[in-house]
């Protein structure tokens, strides 16, 4: 098998010391701004295998230093691959003795999101900084609990919202704050994708995943009709539909939900398990802006209503994402997806079930400007 070489330091990384050595280190271990950031992925599922591994080998401020699995099998064929020893593999039991890996600056939790928080919880108590992926969690007391867990370790915490580091998603967000085509009026964001996987798999399995559609793929579009009006919703009305009801059984299959925003903009977001569905448009005053595709690992494409076609080169989102999360704790620069983002969307996700248990009833949200970046 090959091996891929570790990168823990990197010498041009020394060019920044200057920026480095004035900013806020958040974490109780000193870090060498030459060092790379280690990370340690806790799941080795598709996630981790097929994007986030292979992203760490091109990340500029960090890399692979550890794996946490579940699966023994797994732990020959990754440490070969990344050329990792064994006293950088643990397991979901001796997870917590990684407090004494000097070479783990960040833990990474790639797991099914019911045991999101009990991992990032042991993260921060271990003091490492966090980042966990979406939805944060399955509830807002568990996003609550992370969060206040990262607070007091005071280790950094990230989502795995890998598209706030995109560059078609940050075009959209510039162009919102800069009122390109005036005031936004209407956003409609659809993310969905057609599911026939084994029946037994674990985002059938509501006690794993928290919910279906709605807590994966849902909050790419809660995601897309937040950034995509630069505003938090104040309100949410929500239906569910459900036409496979023998194989959704304990899950959503189909959510639709309408926003009002404080501008007196409408929102409207579909998701779905039973259809492929992958778009986001922004109407202005005076014009629109489409993404389509809008959330997956890309490269996405967008237009405007003058004819404008989005063009910006492709990198992996993964690879950027984890950048922009290092490039925080290293330099002080922006965490462009903190805790709070998640908890918001958790609040709404929450809102948007209560909403259809009570017959679509509208329900209002006071999220100021929380988790707005
Ligand atoms: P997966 O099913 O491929 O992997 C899940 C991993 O968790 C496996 O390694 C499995 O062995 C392990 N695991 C531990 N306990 C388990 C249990 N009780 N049941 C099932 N698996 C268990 O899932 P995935 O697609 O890698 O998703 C993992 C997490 O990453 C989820 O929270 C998901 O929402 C998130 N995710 C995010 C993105 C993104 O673009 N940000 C993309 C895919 C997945």
């Amino acid at each position: 098998m090959k091996k891929i070489n570790r990168r823990k330091f990197n010498a041009s990384l020394a060019l920044g010391m200057g920026t480095v050595m004035t900013s806020p280190l958040a974490c109780a271990t000193a870090i060498s701004p030459q060092k790379k950031l280690g990370v340690a992925l806790v799941g080795l599922g598709s996630y981790s295998e097929y994007q986030l591994a292979p992203a760490l080998l091109e990340t500029a401020h960090c890399y692979l230093a550890a794996i946490v699995t579940g699966t023994p099998a797994k732990e020959k064929i990754w440490a070969e691959k990344y050329n990792l020893p064994s006293t950088h593999i643990y397991n979901y039991e001796n997870f917590d003795s990684i407090a004494n890996n000097k070479e783990v600056d960040i833990v990474y939790v790639v797991l099914p999101n019911s045991m999101h928080a009990d991992f990032s919880i042991r993260a921060a108590k271990a003091g490492k900084h966090v980042i966990c992926e979406k939805p944060m969690a399955v509830s807002v007391e568990e996003c609550d609990a992370i969060i206040n867990a990262c607070e007091k370790a005071k280790v950094k915490l990230s989502v795995g919202y890998r598209l706030h580091s995109e560059p078609y998603t940050q075009e959209i967000k510039k162009m919102v704050k800069e009122k390109y085509y005036g005031e936004v009026r209407y956003v409609a964001a659809d993310a969905a994708y057609f599911s026939n996987s084994h029946p037994n798999q674990w985002r059938l399995d509501r006690k794993l995943s928290g919910g279906g559609a709605l807590m994966n793929m849902g909050v790419y579009s809660i995601q897309s009709a937040i950034y995509g009006s630069g505003q938090n919703p104040v309100s949410v009305i929500a239906q569910e539909f459900s036409t496979r009801p023998q194989y959704f059984k304990d899950t959503d299959e189909t959510i639709t939900a309408q926003f009002e925003f404080p501008n007196g903009a409408m929102g409207s977001i579909f998701t779905s398990h039973n259809v492929n569905m992958n778009r986001s448009h922004t109407a202005f005053e005076k014009g629109w802006v489409a993404l389509n595709p809008a959330n997956n690992y890309g490269p996405l494409a967008g237009h405007t209503s003058d004819g404008k076609v989005l063009n910006f080169p492709h990198e992996s989102q993964q690879k950027l994402q984890m950048d922009d999360f290092a490039k925080h704790i290293l330099f002080g620069s922006e965490n462009l997806v903190p805790g709070e983002m998640g908890k918001r969307d958790m609040i709404i996700i929450e809102a948007i079930y209560k909403s259809i248990q009570e017959g679509g009833k509208k329900i209002p949200l006071d999220l100021g400007m929380m988790g707005i970046v």
